[in-house]
């Protein structure tokens, strides 16, 4: 016990003199040590000490330290360390790291998040989607869309003269000029009536033409194009995906090369263009394709190398040698994507984005612009469909009664009722939250990673639960069933914008390790460049973090948390100590896998996916709390949050515990084991208390319920689906009250038993309800009756619909 102390104690001393828990924990164990041992313990407690004081003025003189250790240590840490490829290196330069910095430390700063203030939406960006957004959504109905197999020109027009297509676009140059909060809200709000015209509407303002021209135009590029791309008079598309270039886009085998060539008639200095494309949005109707690929100048005429590297240009689409028009069919969401090919298309070198300047520099353009886009397109896309599920899911729950009860009342339908709702809360937190964080100008390249990611695989999970409660409703398709066309979106949100298992498994934490961890990045630049000052600085300040990140997970790992006292006071104090504990424990795995592992980690994607699974569930429970927090910790929304927490540390805690059962290091992972989980697994997941408290919150709390979906599209009353849902519901709530009192009656032997109607009339025959109470009833049973029904078809229609 006591040589434990004195090893504790010193190595606090040496690597970890600003660390607070190093200095609890060997002052604890110093003392425990001292208490319960005796004086015969003495003599190999002074022997030990005298050990770790020569140790001490070894390493912790920094002068002889540099000498006599450094310079061994480094080439051997050299090796250890991931060599970063030129792709690699490009992507983690590009954008800033944020939250996930903090949750990476093991000690995050409640501080921080809670500090942190959204900027909230503008009087203009409220009043567009109170007006055009409205007016748009109420002009679509998907079903129809999806018949006809295009959004009606009536439709387009209206995008175009209402600026959907500039919501990026700077007022100067004719756009909207929205704060990401504001896009994300129209994307959500689409969506929520129409897939189709929420991905017809998100990629002009995603990554492409125009948001590289932001970036990267020339001013005469910008002056061109912005206003038109922001009137709609040129419709863009962004093609990067090849047949032989998906998830490895920078493989790309388009290419350009440098030559002379003839344009409009003037002899100039260009690029021919050869390449395919596929998969790409908007293609078929594309006016102006942002291209990339790789350029090369084997004549050298620009004086430098033959490679050049990935470039991106604007290409009219009307050039000749381009095929474009033909259609993909993607899951029968008929937004329009295709394929493009170019054969011996000639332009002058003016046309790349930039200037000639920028040509070889499109994957750092990219890589630097994608964040943005990502953090808003497809987590606003998610929450619009998880929101849309949520709602109509609860209205039919009340609705449906099956063994003369609601559906929504048996516990079996309470489990998938409760997660579509947690996860709903959790998945709008996040979603502003990222968006928050683009407003005030990061570019939170893991985070918005993680929001794609997790947030298109919540909607996969809310739309399967979605699907199971409406049972058969669910399956039969046809303008009834609003559902059907979200559940069939979902596979696309998964792989676009870089598909979920590459994602988990290699970008989220691959990038996060080194970008968000406090020594990692300065130790691999420093052997890079050979500065041993700096390599020495890095990494014994990682030594002594690994120590106290040790010490604060043992810590907070016995006491759960409650030791973490920066946690915010409030009613939530509890989930953001548990939180805190969670991301001491991921810190600790993180260094073990990556000292153990060192350059084979980006390998072994099986414990990356893990570890990403880690960190994303950290941050959409951080986001959930902050959530809490921003709208006063109001109690109506209590379940949720609490739902969302337990569900996102039960997730940290499982992906931990796989880590650990499969790290290669077995003696490095039986020793981590008492350290991360010191009392075994605590985090369980919600408990059946608490799912039927979420399950009845949503179902009964008319105001919980509104707030939980609010920012979609409600449909008139008298619209097939939702809008006859919800007014089947508000009737049913009042019928549930009646119902009740006659159920009562029965209990009391006032009236018979009976079936429906006869037991109405039995009731008000004995005066148990009023007449109201009477057609209440009968205009619930009419209302559920509409509502219950699915389409059908002529076979003939049928037929033609399938040629
Ligand atoms: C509807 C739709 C719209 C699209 N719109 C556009 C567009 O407008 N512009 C554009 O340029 N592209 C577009 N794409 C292309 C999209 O970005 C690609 O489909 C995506 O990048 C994946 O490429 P892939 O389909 O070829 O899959 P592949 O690259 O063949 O990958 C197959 C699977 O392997 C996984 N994988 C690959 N490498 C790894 C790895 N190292 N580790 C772990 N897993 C890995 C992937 O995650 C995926 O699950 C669109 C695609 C769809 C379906």
């Amino acid at each position: 016990m006591l040589t434990l102390a004195a090893a504790a104690l010193l190595l606090g001393l040496l690597f970890a003199r600003r660390a607070y828990w190093s200095w609890v924990a060997s002052g604890g164990l110093l003392l425990l040590g001292w208490l319960f041992s005796g004086p015969d313990s003495w003599l190999s407690f002074s022997a030990t000490a005298a050990l770790f004081g020569a140790l001490a003025l070894v390493f912790g003189q920094p002068q002889r330290r540099r000498r006599w250790i450094t310079p061994q240590l480094m080439p051997r840490v050299g090796r250890l360390l991931p060599r970063l490829g030129e792709t690699e290196r490009i992507a983690l330069e590009a954008g800033t790291v944020w939250w996930d910095k903090e949750l990476f430390s093991g000690a995050p700063s409640w501080q921080v998040l809670f500090a942190f203030q959204a900027r909230g939406l503008s009087e203009s960006e409220r009043a567009f989607l109170d007006g055009p957004v409205e007016r748009l959504c109420g002009m679509i109905n998907e079903w129809d869309v999806s018949q006809a197999g295009e959004l009606p020109q009536e439709v387009w027009r209206f995008l175009q003269q209402e600026g959907f297509f500039g919501l990026i676009i700077p007022e100067e140059y004719g756009g909207l000029g929205f704060s990401a909060q504001a896009h994300s809200a129209v994307v959500q709000k689409v969506a929520s009536r129409s897939i189709t015209a929420a991905v017809t509407v998100m990629v002009p303002n995603s990554l492409g033409p125009a948001e590289l021209l932001l970036h990267y135009g020339t001013d005469a590029q910008r002056e061109h194009y912005l206003p038109r791309l922001a009137r709609g008079e040129e419709i863009p598309c962004f093609a990067l995906t090849g047949p032989e270039s998906g998830s490895d886009a920078a493989a790309t085998e388009s290419e350009g090369i440098v030559c002379r060539g003839k344009f409009e008639g003037e002899d100039v200095l260009g690029m021919r263009l050869h390449w395919r494309k596929r998969y790409i949005t908007l293609a078929p109707v594309a006016t102006l394709i942002g291209l990339a690929f790789r350029l090369r100048d084997p004549e050298r005429l620009l004086g430098g190398e033959s490679d050049l590297g990935i470039t991106c240009a604007l290409i009219p689409a009307k050039l000749p040698g381009i095929e474009i028009g033909a259609r993909h069919d993607p899951m029968g969401i008929p937004f329009y994507n295709g394929p493009i090919v170019g054969r011996d298309v000639f332009v002058p070198l003016g046309f790349i984005i930039g200037g000639v300047e920028r040509a070889g520099q499109g994957w750092r353009m990219l890589m630097e612009s994608l964040a943005a886009g990502r953090s808003v397109s497809l987590p606003s896309l998610s929450v619009g469909g998880a929101k849309l599920a949520t709602r109509v899911v609860s209205a039919y729950a009340m609705v449906r009664e099956q063994f003369d009860t609601p559906i929504g009342r048996f516990e079996g339908v309470e489990e998938p009722l409760a997660r579509m709702a947690g996860l709903t809360y959790l998945m709008d937190a996040t979603r502003s939250l990222t968006a928050a964080a683009v407003d005030a100008g990061e570019k939170p390249a893991v985070l918005s990673a993680i929001a794609k990611a997790y947030l298109t695989e919540s909607l996969r999970r809310v739309t399967n639960d979605a699907m199971d409660v409406r049972a058969g409703a669910a399956i039969q398709r046809g303008p009834r069933n609003v559902l059907g066309r979200v559940y069939d979106a979902v596979p696309i949100g998964i792989t676009v914008e870089g598909a979920n298992i590459l994602t988990r498994s290699m970008i989220i934490y691959g990038q996060g390790a080194i970008r968000c961890h406090p020594h990692a990045l300065d130790e691999i630049e420093a052997v890079a460049s050979d500065d041993l000052e700096r390599f020495d600085r890095a990494f014994f300040a990682h030594v002594g973090h690994v120590f106290s990140t040790a010490t604060r997970s043992l810590l907070l790992g016995l006491s759960h948390g409650r030791l973490e006292r920066s946690a915010p006071a409030g009613p939530l104090r509890r989930q953001a100590q548990r939180l805190s504990r969670a991301s001491a424990a991921f810190a600790l795995v993180s260094e073990a896998c990556m000292a153990t592992l060192g350059g084979q980690l980006k390998r072994k994607e099986m414990i990356t996916g893990r570890l990403a699974d880690a960190l994303a569930w950290m941050y959409l429970a951080s986001a959930t709390l902050k959530r809490s927090h921003d709208d006063g910790d109001d109690a109506g929304d209590r379940p949720f949050v609490l739902w969302a927490c337990d569900h996102a540390l039960a997730n940290v805690e499982q992906a931990l515990d796989g880590v650990l059962r499969n790290l290669p290091a077995r003696p490095v992972a039986w020793a981590l084991r008492p350290l991360v989980f010191p009392l075994g697994r605590r985090e369980r997941g919600p408990d059946d208390a608490r799912v039927s408290q979420v399950a009845k919150a949503v179902l009964d709390d008319a105001e919980a319920r509104e707030r939980l979906t609010s920012g979609i599209f409600i449909p008139p009353a008298d619209e097939l689906g939702l809008g006859r849902l919800e007014e089947a519901l508000a009737k049913a709530s009042e019928a549930l009250r009646v119902e009740a009192q006659l159920r009562d009656a029965v209990r009391r032997g006032v009236i018979e038993r009976a079936p429906g109607e006869a037991l109405a009339r039995a009731g008000l025959a004995a005066g148990v309800i009023s007449e109201a109470d009477l057609k209440a009833l009968e205009a619930a049973d009419a209302a559920r009756d509409e509502v219950i029904r699915v389409d059908s078809f002529d076979p003939a229609e049928l037929r033609q619909r399938a040629r």
